[in-house]
């Protein structure tokens, strides 16, 4: 059989373009390996209705909305290429293949941390990367904000609305100028340009950071970078354009480069974002898939 979206992903995203698809009654398959970056974590927060759910929770009851369109099928696989031949998709996975009119990647970021010791151990408990995201639940605390680059200035701002003290560490650069050095000191924050080599702490919960020159720094929680790219293995057969950061060029529709090919979610925005923007963008994205197949279908 020939579908007419398979939708790489099946998180927020993925599964949200699933619902509408399946409203449309298109044949599509969700092929989705059960890997998403928020696994680490216990509660999600800031989704209307939704607010505090486990994410495991959530993406149930968000396969069980689709599972009520029968056009719409479920599968625990892996992609590992996608072709493009003659107008029609080749989609492999570890267990089977698959073909289709119109692919969509919405398969979220590929996240690595900072080389930290036992950073693993606190990520997603009490070392997050977002302050939209968890800033509330580590409110009136002790935060360290680690980031190497000029961002963390921008961190700064929005975490001390939640912070009872912030201190800051640049990870073994200087990017800050010396206004930024005055402002800082003027408020009264510290500020560390060492190298953060290591994390302390017990059951989740970060009491230290340990810096390369041996000092270790009390904290109640972090703020960290984390690295995100798109440079999935699946999509080497394909010459997808994209832009000098490495994001997908993408049309108003978020067609890529290679006609019926689509991206939605924190794919698209090659960024992390929330759960609450890749569902709405996914169900967007659906939209816009079908409508082209409508398009050629009315008019042929
Ligand atoms: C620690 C942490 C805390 C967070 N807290 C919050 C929060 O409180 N509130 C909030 O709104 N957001 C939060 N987020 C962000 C939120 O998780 C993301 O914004 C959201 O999940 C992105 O949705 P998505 O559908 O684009 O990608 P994802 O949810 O990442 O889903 C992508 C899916 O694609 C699958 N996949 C990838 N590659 C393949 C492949 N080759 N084959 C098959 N399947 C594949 C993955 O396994 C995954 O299931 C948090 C994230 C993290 C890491």
């Amino acid at each position: 059989m020939i579908y007419e979206a398979i939708i790489i992903g099946g998180g927020p995203a993925g599964l949200s373009a699933a619902l509408n698809f399946g409203r449309g009654m298109r044949h599509t398959l969700v092929i989705d390996d059960h890997n998403p970056r928020n696994q680490v974590t216990d509660e999600s927060h800031g989704y209307l209705t939704q607010d505090g759910i486990p994410p495991r929770l959530f993406r149930q009851r968000a396969a069980n909305d689709v599972t009520k369109y029968k056009h719409v099928k479920q599968t625990d696989d892996r992609v590992i290429e996608v072709t493009k031949k003659n107008n029609l998709f080749y989609v492999a996975t570890k267990n089977s293949s698959y073909v289709t009119q119109q692919v969509l990647i919405a398969t979220g970021l590929r996240e690595s941390l900072p080389n930290i010791d036992n950073i693993e151990a606190f990520y997603g408990k009490s070392v997050f990367y977002c302050p939209w995201c968890d800033g509330y639940e580590m409110r009136n605390k002790t935060l360290a904000i680690i980031n190497p680059t000029q961002a963390i200035m921008h961190l700064a701002k929005i975490v001390t609305n939640f912070a009872k003290e912030i201190i800051l560490f640049t990870d073994g650069t200087d990017v800050l100028d010396q206004a930024e050095k005055q402002l800082l000191k003027k408020k009264q924050i510290p500020l560390y340009h060492q190298k953060v080599i290591g994390m302390k702490g017990q059951d989740g919960q970060v009491t230290a950071l340990q810096l390369e020159n041996g000092v270790e720094v009390p904290i109640e929680g972090a703020f960290t970078y984390v690295n995100w790219d798109t440079n999935f293995d699946f999509l080497k057969s394909l010459p997808i354009e994209r832009d000098e950061t490495g994001k997908f060029k993408v049309d108003s529709l978020g067609q890529t480069s290679i006609p019926g090919l689509f991206v939605a979610g924190e794919a698209k925005e090659s960024f992390a974002g929330q759960l609450i923007d890749a569902a709405a963008n996914g169900g967007m994205t659906a939209k816009m898939m079908m409508m082209q197949q409508f398009e050629k279908e009315f008019t042929k």
